[in-house]
């Protein structure tokens, strides 16, 4: 079994369609061993993306993220840290495949509703900056 962290970005949670991605997560398979509604900090969003600070939409990311609540988890399953990326679907929607939640529901490339860790490593990064190991059950 693996672990992932995943976020439900604040363009999905001010829309009320947390339900929506919560039920395609539990569809796919994924046990939720840990969830929360957060409002992050600007400077909480920067230390979670900060291998992203070099990057042009660094700054805009970061205003996003912070502008109103997330709610983080994390998901258990077998290779769920690619499964998770496989049902989000491509970071641009408008390249993501039918039926991802991207595809569905992002607005755009910056507002695309849905955060996964992309390797072992940036899970293991990921996972403890939201939750405590008391946390996920
Ligand atoms: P995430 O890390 O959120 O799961 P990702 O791994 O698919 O997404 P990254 O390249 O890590 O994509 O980018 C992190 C986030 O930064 C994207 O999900 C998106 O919100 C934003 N982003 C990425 N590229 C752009 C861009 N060209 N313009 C604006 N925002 C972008
Ligand atoms: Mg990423």
């Amino acid at each position: 079994m693996e672990r992932t962290f995943a976020i439900i970005k604040p363009d999905a949670v001010e829309r009320n369609i947390s339900g929506k991605i919560i039920s395609k997560i539990e569809e796919a398979g994924f046990k939720i061993v840990g969830m929360k509604k957060i409002h992050l900090s600007k400077s909480q969003a920067e230390g979670f993306y900060y291998v992203h600070k070099e990057r042009p939409f660094f700054n805009d990311l970061c205003t996003f993220m912070s502008r109103s609540p997330v709610i983080v988890m994390v998901l258990e399953k077998e290779n769920a840290i690619a499964a998770w990326r496989t049902l989000m679907g491509a970071t641009n929607p408008a390249n993501a495949e039918p039926g991802t939640i991207r595809k569905e529901f992002a607005k755009n490339i910056e507002e695309n509703s849905s955060h996964g860790s992309d390797a072992p490593e940036t899970a293991a990064f990921e996972i403890p900056y939201f939750f405590s190991a008391l946390e996920l059950v």
